[in-house]
């Protein structure tokens, strides 16, 4: 396990970062989040996320791009590890709004890792994704495929940040690992992502969009084993950058994921077909085997076991 006292967490009130959250209170670490709580879902969802932590770490309310809070947050915290999971998330979004991805998931990591140059904060842990594949035939994807086909802004900000990771990897010894997270689902998910959508409005006996034939393929990965990823990202030291695929390592068809949900919540759905959206690409798939040789990492929930978790949060314990 790491050593690390004071670890700056950013995007924590988000989805993924509220479990690292829950995961680091298990360990003996002062922990500080900046999030800007901003309204691309509801803030009140983002507080929640956080109401069990909120007596034992400090809560700075901001952007990430504010180079005069971020400069006075490192000053102030003496952080020795940054696990930056802030973002603008989404790949359709990306496209409604280029300009605010760009700047939030470049410009805000710039601002990340130079701050570390200058107080001295040797490790950062990178919420990168598989979106960065693109339209990559070669399946599994692997850290080496060959990456020159992403087709979104939002993918391209995260390629962006990997390679601004590896810039101060190399040239300022800022040990970075970037964890490429393949669709992560579980309690709190994003409720703009489809598992959330498609449960709800079934449980509310509504209708559901589907994009495309239904055949497309998406690597899923519940929250629990990202969590472990990320963990393990953190106490890892040995080398000074690295890139790690964190998925479930398995395929699921759109059709089957809607018939997952479909048992999980006992109700067929009707559906609404919609054509693909720009940026969707038909198929990710994570060769997990670095991620298992550096790290142990190895998928423990089943796409049914996963979905069967989550439709139980909605039922019993998520907000409106
Ligand atoms: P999320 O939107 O729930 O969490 C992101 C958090 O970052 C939010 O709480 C938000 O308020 C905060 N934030 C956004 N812009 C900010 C800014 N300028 N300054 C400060 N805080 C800001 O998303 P998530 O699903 O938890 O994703 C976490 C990270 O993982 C992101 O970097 C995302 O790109 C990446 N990722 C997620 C998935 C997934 O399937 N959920 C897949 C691949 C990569």
């Amino acid at each position: 396990m790491s050593t690390f006292q004071r670890i700056l967490v950013t995007g924590g009130a988000g989805f993924i970062g509220s479990h690292v959250m829950d995961a680091l209170r298990g360990r003996n670490a002062q922990v500080t989040v900046l999030d800007d709580l901003n309204d691309y879902y509801s803030p009140a969802i983002k507080r929640a996320n956080l109401a069990a932590c909120l007596g034992a770490i400090t809560l700075i309310e901001g952007d990430i791009r504010d180079a005069d809070l971020i400069e006075k947050t490192f000053a102030e915290g003496r952080f020795d590890a940054v696990i930056h999971l802030a973002a603008r998330a989404g790949v359709r979004p990306s496209w409604a709004d280029p300009e605010l991805y760009y700047s939030t998931n470049v410009l805000g990591t710039l601002r990340l890792l130079e701050a570390c140059r200058r107080h001295g904060v040797k490790k950062m842990v990178f919420a990168s994704s598989s979106s960065v594949y693109g339209i990559n035939k070669k399946v599994p994807f692997a850290e080496t495929d060959l990456i020159d086909r992403t087709i979104s802004p939002y993918a391209a900000s995260k390629l962006s940040g990997e390679q601004l990771c590896a810039n101060y990897a190399y040239v300022h010894d800022i040990q970075c690992v970037c964890l490429r997270f393949f669709t992560v689902y579980g309690p709190r998910q994003r409720p703009d992502l489809a598992i959330s959508k498609f449960v709800r409005h079934l449980l509310n006996d509504q209708p559901i969009e589907r994009y495309g034939n239904g055949l497309t393929q998406r690597d899923y990965t519940y929250i629990e084993d990202i969590v472990s990823g990320v963990l393990s990202a953190l106490d890892y030291t040995q080398t000074p950058f690295e890139i790690v695929n964190l998925g479930g390592s398995d395929t699921t068809t759109l059709n089957d994921l809607i018939s997952a949900i479909e048992l999980s919540v006992g109700r067929t759905a009707r559906i609404i077909e919609q054509p693909d959206q720009p940026g969707d690409v038909p198929l990710t798939y994570a060769d997990v085997t670095k991620a298992r040789t550096l790290f142990g990492y190895t998928p423990k929930t089943s796409i049914r076991e996963g979905i069967k978790k989550y439709v139980t949060w909605v039922k019993t314990g998520a907000p409106a």
